[in-house]
């Protein structure tokens, strides 16, 4: 029943998974098992390496290459360049990202990670790639920085949606995908499930973020991609789909967005 979900977000180089990571990853992936394709995500210079390095060494796996608001204090030009050349040397590079603003503590300036998630995405217009968004209460400055840098036209996804409504229909005029994920199981979740009713199940991707974000009933404990069903059962209930319908559509958007190939159904 659960088979074919795509992970379009998910951390597998966390020291979480130093114990039994190949294991995990090879039963997850298994042809007959229920994840079909994953995306590691790169935080920083070392994961972004490490991901490349994953998605070279299985054809599942995809990866993303980039700097984290909370890590670019280790940003330079050096740096954007070391991006760069990941991006341009391996076609399983499939964005750039985490990119974006984290106000949620004050380790880093304001302004420092703008101009930080200003310049990966126009590294991201020259190597021509769709972005991942990390954005955590910093709406308003987000959504500005994507329209004065016309991010609209590169495209990508708002990775772990937790803005409102409203905010969730600007973003879909302007193209973008939304990353949904645990957080929607939540007892809390009032506003990002009054999100999901106004976005289009054609602009939704599943995500774990995992080793973080594991939804109820396992809520706390260490995330991974095959805990998806319990948000592909939430999806369902609340846009009146199959799971089965629920994984398809996902992972044809997923497709569509980061691997370019446009058609519904494998
Ligand atoms: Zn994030
Ligand atoms: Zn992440």
């Amino acid at each position: 029943m659960f088979r074919g979900i795509y992970d379009s977000h998910a951390h597998y180089d966390d020291s979480a998974f130093d114990e039994d990571r190949d294991e995990l990853i090879d039963k997850m992936l298994e042809p007959n098992g229920p994840i079909r394709y994953l995306v590691n995500v790169g935080a920083n210079l070392d994961e972004s390496k490490i991901s490349v390095e994953m998605a070279e060494k299985n054809p599942r796996i995809y990866a993303t290459v980039g700097v984290h608001p909370d890590c670019v204090e280790e940003l330079s030009d050096e740096g954007i360049e070391q991006l760069r050349k990941l991006a341009l040397n391996s076609d399983k590079v499939i964005a750039i990202g985490e990119i974006g603003l984290d106000y949620s503590s004050d380790d880093v300036p304001r302004q420092v990670q703008k101009d930080w998630f200003t310049r990966q995405i126009e590294l991201a217009r020259e190597v021509n790639l769709p972005i991942a968004v990390h954005s955590r209460d910093a709406s308003e400055d987000t959504l500005n920085i994507i329209r004065e840098s016309k991010a609209q036209e590169i495209g990508g996804v708002i990775h772990c949606y937790s803005y409102s409504a409203e905010t969730a229909m600007i973003y879909d005029k302007m193209g973008f995908y939304f990353g949904i994920g645990g957080v929607s199981t939540f007892k809390n979740a009032r506003k990002l499930v009054e999100a999901i009713e106004v976005i289009p199940m054609d602009k939704i991707i599943l995500e774990t973020d995992a080793p973080y974000l594991a939804p109820v009933p396992n809520r706390g404990k260490r995330n991974d991609s095959r805990n998806l069903r319990y948000v592909v059962e939430k999806l369902a209930e609340l846009k009146g789909l199959s799971p089965e319908q629920v994984i398809d559509i996902t992972r044809a958007n997923a497709m569509r967005l980061f691997n370019r190939v446009d058609y519904n159904f494998e």
